[in-house]
């Protein structure tokens, strides 16, 4: 018997209104009253997983520690909860598939006719339990991706439609997310409505609805959800517009969510410590001073596409007091635009982030070069880390060729090349060097400083290394390798007699949670501000 209960949370009207972040939210309120509380995430597409999707289209790729390619939402679970997911916490439509098809060969539904109900159903049913029962969760949120009404999440609805009848109304709740848009100066409850009756078609009936709205929601429009769609006032909760994510929680809260939700599962609650977060933000609202990094890409339309990055850079701003005003700067026009460049001498420190392909690459190095020459803080992550590399090799090292063999397979200086492994993968999913590992870090270095630690763990996602056989001459020059893997890769790089340049071939970004930014983040954070102060106090003395 299953002793877990699930909530389930699906969405209407239209995507992107924050489901995964009001998912998180829901579960740091059960978490702070004491309950162990897991998320997994359903995404009812054919990919197997989300690896090999362009950032335009879905942003940023989030890695598990385990070294699985997940969903953005991914990262607002595990900064919320401050836990580690996995793999088998992402249910994709095509893993479900894969699952069933192999059972089918293997002559596991002999004689039968394998059928979405209850074939496909039975199996997306079991993968939910699984997870509960692996990470022994007292509650597990479900997170529907899509809205309901799309043909692709029909199995998914069904199969959590049969979970409820199963283990009965205490054990298995729904809440639906959607959207209450303001026309003329009026809160609309149509759409709302819509897509509950669309919801309860399929036999769900929901038992909270939150509403995203631009404002906060009237009682009078609470009154109408309620009535017709079936709810309780009190469980239809607004879900309005505020300045920082973290303040979600804090909205739902105060509508007492956490209240309902145990009433629902017949829970009682143990403790409350939600102080510490309140704390937190109420620090944030009275953070005044602030201090401005470029993020130097080829995505800077898609602000999703660096979610982890300005998240991370937000949590170390926090903790020094102070807010990150982000200057998107599109690495494509830095190679034509010479004035453009100027730009990067107005901003407080310089970001190069993680990426793949040709396009913005020279644009990215001039990044780099600027904020060496300048002595700007700067901080590379992956791409950024090994693009310091190349920069550093053609413009110190006067290897005017020197590049990375993902650009130019054919350079008379490889200082960045696939790694050997690498050389033998003929499969694109899933391949690359994926997940945590452990870094050993040199003493008397500005890591071993940063860190305080002789070793540290960091998360990949990369095919390309930097060359070993360069290490050397680069370190000669002042480059200093001041992490290596556990496998001997170059993982951390600094250079001597800067202020501030350090770059990670392992993704920071993914380590930081709000209360306990990633030490990387803030050490880079402090060289700003302190670049900042000495900038406007050179001012001062001018006048
Ligand atoms: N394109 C580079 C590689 O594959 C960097 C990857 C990244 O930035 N995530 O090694």
């Amino acid at each position: 018997m299953i002793s877990t209960k699930f909530i389930i949370i699906t969405g209407g009207v239209l995507s992107g209104l924050g489901k995964g972040v009001t998912t998180a939210s829901i579960g740091l309120i059960l978490k702070s009253r004491g309950f162990k509380v897991s998320v997994c995430k359903i995404d009812p597409y054919l990919n197997v997983d989300p690896g090999l999707m362009n950032p335009y289209q879905h942003g940023e790729i989030w890695i598990t520690k385990d070294g699985y390619e997940a969903d953005l939402d991914f990262g607002h679970y595990e900064r919320f909860l401050d836990i580690a997911l996995t793999n088998k916490h992402n249910i994709t439509t095509g893993k479900i598939f894969l699952s069933v098809l192999e059972k089918e060969r293997k002559g596991y539904y002999l004689g039968q006719t394998v059928q979405i109900i209850p074939h496909v159903t039975d199996e997306i049913k079991s993968q939910i339990k699984n997870i509960a029962k692996m990470d022994n969760a007292e509650i597990l949120l479900v997170e529907i991706g899509g809205t309901v009404g799309d043909i692709e999440g029909m199995p998914f609805l069904e199969a959590v439609r049969q979970l409820r009848l199963e283990l009965g109304e205490k054990n298995v709740i729904f809440i639906h997310v959607t959207l209450v848009p303001i026309i003329r100066g009026e809160q609309k409850t149509k759409p709302t409505q819509h897509s509950v009756k669309e919801l309860r078609s399929l036999g769900i009936q929901p038992d909270i609805i939150i509403c995203r709205c631009q404002e906060e929601l009237k009682d009078e429009t609470k009154e109408k959800i309620s009535l017709y769609c079936n709810v309780d006032k009190d469980a239809v909760i607004s879900n309005h517009d505020v300045e920082d994510i973290y303040e979600v929680p804090i909205i739902l809260e105060r509508q007492n969510l956490g209240r309902i939700l145990l009433d629902k599962l017949g829970l009682k609650e143990r403790y409350n410590k939600f102080d510490e977060w309140i704390k937190f933000v109420e620090k944030i609202k009275r953070i005044k001073d602030y201090v401005e990094i470029a993020i130097v890409g080829k995505y800077t339309k898609v602000v999703d596409s660096y979610i982890s990055i300005v998240e991370a850079l937000k949590h170390a701003g926090y903790k020094l007091n102070h807010k990150v005003k982000i200057r998107w700067i599109n690495s494509e026009r830095l190679e034509y635009d010479e004035n453009y460049l100027k730009e990067l001498m107005e901003v407080d420190g310089i970001l190069v982030p993680g990426g793949f392909g040709k396009r913005g690459i020279e644009g990215k190095i001039k990044a780099i070069e600027f904020a060496r020459e300048n002595n700007i803080p700067f901080l590379g992550i992956c791409l950024g880390f090994q693009l310091a590399v190349v920069e550093f090799a053609r413009n110190v090292l006067k290897l005017k060729d020197a590049n990375s063999t993902e650009f130019n397979p054919n350079t008379k200086h490889p200082v960045v090349d696939l790694m050997p492994e690498q050389k033998r993968i003929k499969q694109l999913g899933a391949s690359m060097r994926l997940g945590e590992k452990m870094i050993k870090i040199k003493k008397d270095t500005l890591a071993y400083r940063i860190y305080g630690s002789e070793i540290t763990f960091g998360r990949h996602r990369h095919r390309y290394e930097v060359n070993p056989k360069y290490i050397n001459t680069l370190e000669s020059k002042g480059l200093i390798f001041s992490g290596i893997s556990e496998d001997s890769r170059a993982e951390i790089l600094e250079l001597k007699g800067h202020r501030f340049f350090v770059a990670t071939q392992y993704h920071i970004e993914f380590s930081s949670k709000p209360l306990k930014p990633e030490p990387v983040f803030v050490s880079f954070l402090k060289a700003c501000i302190d670049y900042k102060k000495e900038k406007r106090n050179a001012i001062k003395n001018k006048k």
